[in-house]
C-alpha cells in the first residue's frame, strides 16, 4: 500500500512539470473508492495551479476548486508527455498541455475527487479527520507529546490511527519505536515528555529518509516516474523476525496488534 513517503515521492516526480499546465480532457474509466463529484466537463480549461499533499491525499489545486487524488491501495500515478493506450487497470487521465496525468489502479481503492475548496463538504469529510503533517512544521512536539498522554491506546496504534499524526503507516510505526527505545505495547499516556521528544524525532527522520530513499520498496508501488523505493532493504525491524537485532543481535521479535504485524527488539525497545 503507498504510504505517506510514497505518495511524497510520487508529488515531488511531477508536481513542478504540471504546474501551469492546462486541462485539455478529463477521462475516467471504471469507477474508483469515491466518485469524482462533478461533470468531468467542468475541468477542461482550468490550469493546474499546484501539487500539495495532505497525509495520503496528492492535492491538485486548480484555478477553479481542487482535485484530491487517493492512491487507495495499489494505486500509481505517471504523468508523461506520451502514455500508450489506457490498459484495463488505468482509471483516470488528465490530458494538459503539459503530459498526461494517468492513475494506474488494479484494485480500485484509490479515488479522484473534486471539491470546490478545502472548505467543501466533501473536502472536509476526506482531511477534516487528519492529524499533524509529520514532515512539515505543523508537527510541534509539545502537542505530540499532550495528544499523547490524553490517549490510552498501544503507542503503535496511536500512531497507525493517524488522528494524532498522519501517514505513519505500519512500517514506519514499526521503525520509528525501534530508533526511539520504545515497545509498541507501551500506553501512550505512559510516555513522558523525554520520550516524546525522541519519538518525535525518529518519526520525522524515519519518514525523511524513506522520501529521500524513493518510498518502501513495495510490489505495487512505483513512483509518477517508474522508479522504485528502497527503503525496506534497509529497515532495522520491519519484515526481520527472528533475524539478529543490527543493535544488540537479539533476534527480533514478531506480534500481532489489530491484525498487523508489529516488529521490534525486546532489548532495545523498553516498557
Ligand atoms: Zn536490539
Amino acid at each position: 500500500m503507498p504510504e505517506l513517503p510514497e505518495v511524497e515521492v510520487t508529488r515531488q516526480s511531477f508536481a513542478a512539470r504540471i504546474e501551469g499546465a492546462v486541462v485539455q480532457d478529463a477521462w475516467f474509466g471504471k469507477p474508483l473508492r469515491w466518485p469524482l463529484g462533478c461533470d468531468p466537463v467542468e475541468l477542461t480549461g482550468q490550469s493546474v495551479l499546484q501539487v500539495r499533499r495532505r497525509g495520503k491525499y496528492l492535492l491538485l489545486d486548480l484555478s477553479q476548486g481542487l482535485l484530491l487524488v487517493h492512491l487507495g491501495m495499489s494505486g500509481s500515478l505517471v504523468f508523461a508527455k506520451d502514455l500508450p493506450p489506457c490498459g484495463p487497470h488505468d482509471h483516470f487521465e488528465l490530458a494538459t498541455s503539459r503530459g498526461r496525468l494517468r492513475l494506474h489502479d488494479p484494485r480500485r481503492f484509490g479515488a479522484v475527487v473534486f471539491a470546490q475548496s478545502e472548505n467543501a463538504p466533501i473536502a472536509r469529510k476526506l482531511l477534516g479527520r487528519l492529524g499533524m503533517e509529520p514532515l512539515s512544521e505543523q508537527f510541534d512536539v509539545a502537542a505530540f507529546a499532550r495528544g499523547l498522554k490524553l490517549r490510552r491506546s498501544a503507542i503503535k496504534q496511536v500512531l497507525l490511527a493517524g488522528d494524532l499524526v498522519v501517514g505513519v503507516g505500519n512500517i514506519y510505526a514499526c521503525e520509528a519505536l525501534f530508533m526511539a527505545g520504545i515497545r509498541p505495547t507501551v500506553r501512550a499516556s505512559r510516555i513522558g515528555r523525554v520520550r516524546a521528544l525522541r519519538l518525535h524525532h525518529a518519526i520525522r527522520s524515519v519518514l525523511e529518509r524513506a522520501v529521500q530513499r524513493g518510498g518502501s520498496t513495495l510490489r505495487d508501488f512505483s513512483s509518477a516516474s517508474g522508479d522504485a523505493g528502497h527503503f525496506q532493504l534497509e529497515a532495522a525491524v520491519y519484515g526481520r523476525a527472528g533475524q539478529p537485532c543490527r543493535t544488540c543481535a537479539t533476534p527480533i521479535s514478531l506480534l500481532r496488534q489489530g491484525q498487523r504485524s508489529t516488529y521490534f527488539c525486546h532489548t532495545c525497545q523498553r516498557n
